[in-house]
């Protein structure tokens, strides 16, 4: 059987998902065993998402422009993919500044209000990503093939849920274990 092509991305999120998932610990052996990570913010070090990915955890909410361009990307390169934690299933935390009023005066508060005595907007086209005016969750820009939520989703939630889709299989997401929030 060949090796499952396993992706993960890091999108609005504190990256405590991904810090979840190297909590697997030895069972990342295993992983091993079933899959190819070919592109990950941890453990790789590629720079362009692959085309031909069979599975992709997308841990984070889109919040900039650069966020939304990965996303699409990765699903248009991507067979299965996974919501990967409470930032991709409900946006959460990002989604705090969604009470605001858009990017704008979010950025104001921040940088010239808060700021100290070099205030700047930042913009900085093609390095500094611009804010979209709302965070969204994943699901409402792509489709969603599988939802693991949990903030962060605890390791042995991780393993039971993509045990099975390294092997080929659906796992079964039912109960509190597999889908309690936060
Ligand atoms: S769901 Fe929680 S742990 Fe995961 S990126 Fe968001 S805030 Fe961090």
């Amino acid at each position: 059987m060949d090796k499952v092509k396993l992706s993960t991305i890091w999108l609005a999120g504190c990256s405590g998902c991904h810090m979840s998932f190297l909590d697997l610990d030895e069972w990342l052996f295993e992983v091993a065993k079933f899959a190819d990570i070919v592109y990950s913010p941890v453990g790789s070090d590629i720079k362009e998402y692959p085309e031909g990915v069979d599975v992709c955890l997308v841990e984070g909410a889109v919040a900039n422009e650069e966020n939304r361009e990965l996303l699409y990307k990765a699903r248009a390169r991507t067979k299965f993919l996974v919501s990967f934690g409470d930032c991709a299933v409900t946006a959460n935390v990002p989604a705090m500044r969604n009470m605001l009023g858009g990017a704008e005066p979010v950025l104001k508060r921040c940088y010239l209000e808060l700021g100290d005595e070099t205030r700047k907007l930042p913009h900085e086209p093609g390095i500094v990503p611009e804010l979209l005016d709302r965070v969204s969750p994943i699901h409402e820009l792509v489709q969603v093939d599988l939802f693991i939520p949990g903030c962060p989703p605890p390791a042995p939630r991780i393993q039971a849920a993509i045990e099975p889709l390294l092997k080929g299989e659906q796992p079964l997401m039912e109960g509190r274990e597999m889908l309690k929030f936060g």
